[in-house]
């Protein structure tokens, strides 16, 4: 595995590959790998010829400081865990590589409703930083499959949003979400739960699958109520629980409402925020 600071060198090597006729699948990511993150990895390397990864923690995607102060970061192990993954190439930046002073690279786009509600409401800024840092990065490596997972539903919906309005060839592949045995989805934060709050944390997951069997019978309102009111009295602080249109991103009541529903939600589990949502019916 090659692995490179500068962007300059990366796009000589993929220009290389580029003249080989290779394709190029990539897997944007903040570090601190998981499994989750290795499975996209591997998909990328069998669905292209070259596989590759950047790990930069994004400071304009965190609305939050003192998240990003303690976002964990765990390098020597990633770059242990992408090489037996099959990663061909990392690209690790200084943060003047990403952003070079004095050009203002921020993204403008309107994505209407689908930044505005959910992670929107709770983050404000958070898909405007990310939306910047994915189409730098998407502009670096120039790839033919952009690999990214379920877990960040809402990311994910807005990136398709913005490969759409750009008119981008690139091929968005969203992966299904890797889970704990326990069912807690997995997450670089989740090396930050307490031990009682890892105990806890699982029921993010039973709560979207009891929505999902409740809502052939029930409204979306009784469901999202009720789980709201679960989540709590397990000790977590949820922040929303939504069953939403998985196209739109816009609020469904009632089983008929729309043929692919996602339940999304957002919880703090004390001092950590994770984020989760299943399909409740249809499929992209
Ligand atoms: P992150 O490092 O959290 O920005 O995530 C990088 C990519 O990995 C994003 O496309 C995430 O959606 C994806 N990802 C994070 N956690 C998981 C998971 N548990 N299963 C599958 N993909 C994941």
């Amino acid at each position: 595995m090659f692995i490179f600071q500068k962007v300059a060198d990366l796009q000589a090597f993929l220009h290389a590959a580029r003249a080989e006729k290779k394709s190029i699948g990539f897997v944007p990511t903040m570090g601190a790998l998981h499994a989750g993150h290795l499975d996209l990895v591997q998909k990328a390397k069998s669905a292209c010829d070259i596989a590759v990864v950047s790990i930069f923690v994004n400071p304009t995607q965190f609305n939050d400081r003192k998240d990003l102060e303690v976002y964990p970061r765990t390098p020597e192990q990633d770059v242990a865990a992408l090489i037996s993954a099959g990663c061909d190439a990392l690209l690790m930046p200084p943060v003047d590589e990403i952003y070079p002073p004095g050009i203002d690279l921020t993204v403008q786009l309107d994505f209407g409703p689908l930044d505005k509600v959910m992670e929107g409401v709770f983050r404000p800024g958070h898909f405007k930083g990310m939306a910047t840092v994915v189409k730098r990065l998407l502009d670096i490596v120039e790839p033919d499959q952009l690999l990214m997972g379920q877990k960040d539903f809402q990311q994910l919906s807005i990136v398709r949003d913005m490969l759409r309005q750009l008119d981008s060839p690139i091929r968005l592949v969203m992966c299904t979400t890797v889970r704990e045995p326990d069912g807690l989805a997995m997450s670089s934060r989740n090396t930050r739960l307490s031990p009682e709050m890892r105990r806890v944390s699982p029921v993010i997951y039973q709560v979207l699958r009891e929505a999902k069997t409740a809502f052939q019978e029930e409204s979306a309102h009784k469901i999202e109520a009720r789980a709201m009111q679960k989540l709590a009295a397990s000790g977590l602080q949820p922040e929303y629980f939504e069953l939403v249109d998985g196209i739109t991103l816009q609020a469904v009541e009632n089983w008929q409402d729309a043929a692919f529903v996602v339940a999304c939600t957002a919880a703090f589990a004390g001092t950590v925020r994770l984020i989760d949502n299943i399909v409740i019916k249809g499929s992209e």
